[in-house]
């Protein structure tokens, strides 16, 4: 076994040496290469080990049997693959999985996978990731930009997230056996991914990239609020799917609602959105997604939907209908469910694809949006939890 002594969640040091250890999870593919060229070691392990990391779940250089006894001790010395510490962790007997994450400094960030109905063993499964530690975009019904922002997670941060969910369904599987489950991946977690830009695109490239999760473009979807020049931005760096959270079919209601358009109003967010559809990739036919939060006597009217259906002329759409989740001292209220239907006839009948999100409690839009209050509830339960096994600990030692 290695000796390594952890000094916190996610860095490493070496006990012999006193150096802090290097975390290789959420390097790109390039920065591994890099780091093989400092310790004198070819290329090609760059993509060996990439593929013990991601695809068989493998953290431990002993374990990486294709690499030399010395270079697994050499690894060893220098470097480590470290996600963040998982602090309370929940397995729904539906399939959903949720996990608490205390990243470095002690912020906890949520992260949820939800299964398809079905919950086959193989059948999608989407998680829902995390960016940032709470949110500085302040969206008025939102209870992650009710917390502000403490600090951007890092690309071990966000990929690790990840990691662990695949591991989780690894665990008694023997390694060459290993394959990873997690089918689609939302950035729809707590943050505002384009205010994180550089970790965010360096993990979706990790997700795409066949040496690691190689999933497929279109199953791994940016959520934003609308920072309509990194949108731009994306557009060139990374093809991924793309989800808009709209909320509103005027700028007069979305400044209320979604701050950042006073910034960024309607105008540009449509225009960026159709460069997304049209420019980034024409041969390929792609649509956007439009997440419209359904708010009781606020944006749900016939209106409402109308001005939605003009707004969206031209853009290829498909508009995902969410009821709205409370939280303690929410200003709003859930539409109900004839109001939801008869707002999405209306985009239905104008020829939009308008899907409206389950609102189970254990659905994942109950995670997202939502992480503020449930890591809240679940730190406190997790410190009960933490209580229980502590007592049962000692009680084992009086034993
Ligand atoms: N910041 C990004 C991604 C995280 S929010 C964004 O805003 O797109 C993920 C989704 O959850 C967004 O569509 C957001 O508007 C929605 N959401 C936030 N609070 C919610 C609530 N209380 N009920 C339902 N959906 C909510
Ligand atoms: Fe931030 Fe998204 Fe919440 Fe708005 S909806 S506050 S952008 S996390």
């Amino acid at each position: 076994m290695s000796k390594i002594a952890t000094i916190d969640p996610t860095t490493l040091i070496n006990p012999d040496t006193g150096k802090a250890k290097i975390n290789l999870l959420g390097m790109s593919k390039q920065q591994l290469i890099d780091f093989f060229a400092s310790i004198d070691e070819k290329k090609f392990r760059a993509t060996q080990v990439m593929k013990w990391i991601y695809q068989y779940g493998v953290g431990d250089f002993f374990t990486m049997t294709n690499l030399s006894k010395k270079l697994q001790q050499k690894l060893d010395e220098v470097a480590c693959v470290v996600p963040p510490k998982v602090k309370f962790k929940q397995f729904s007997e539906d399939g959903t999985r949720k996990w608490i994450f205390e990243v470095t400094g002690g912020s906890l960030v949520e992260t949820v996978l939800i299964p398809a109905d079905d919950n086959k063993q193989f059948g999608r499964k989407t998680l829902c990731i995390s960016s940032q530690v709470g949110c500085a975009l302040d969206c008025s019904f939102c209870s992650t930009g009710k917390q502000g922002f403490e600090r951007d997670l890092t690309a071990s941060e966000i990929i690790g997230q990840l990691w662990v969910a695949n591991q989780s369904y690894m665990e008694d599987v023997p390694v060459t056996e290993r394959e990873n489950r997690v089918t689609n991946v939302v950035m729809m977690g707590m943050g505002e991914p384009l205010l994180n830009y550089r970790p965010v695109v360096a993990s979706m490239s990790l997700m795409l990239d066949d040496h690691a999760f190689g999933m497929s473009k279109r199953r791994v979807t940016l959520s934003t609020s609308g920072v309509v020049p990194r949108m731009y931005q994306l557009a060139k760096d990374i093809d991924v799917a793309l989800a808009i959270s709209l909320h509103a079919p005027n700028d007069e209601l979305r400044n209320k609602l979604v701050p950042i358009n006073k910034k960024y109003p309607l105008a540009e967010l449509i225009e960026v959105a159709k460069y997304y559809v049209y420019e980034t990739n024409p041969r390929h036919k792609k649509h956007v997604t439009i997440e419209y939060v359904m708010l009781a006597g606020v944006n749900d009217s016939d209106e409402h939907a109308k001005q939605l259906v003009n707004l969206l002329d031209g853009l290829p759409s498909k508009i995902n209908l969410i009821p709205f989740n409370p939280f303690p001292h929410a200003p709003y209220g859930r539409s109900s469910n004839n109001r939801i239907h008869a707002f999405s006839n209306i985009l239905n009948q104008a020829g939009f694809v308008s899907t409206i999100r389950q609102t189970r409690g254990d659905d994942i839009d109950a995670a997202c949006g939502q992480l503020v209050g449930q890591v809240a509830d679940r730190t406190k339960r997790s410190q009960k939890w933490q209580e229980m096994v502590t007592k049962k600990q000692k009680q084992l030692v009086a034993n």
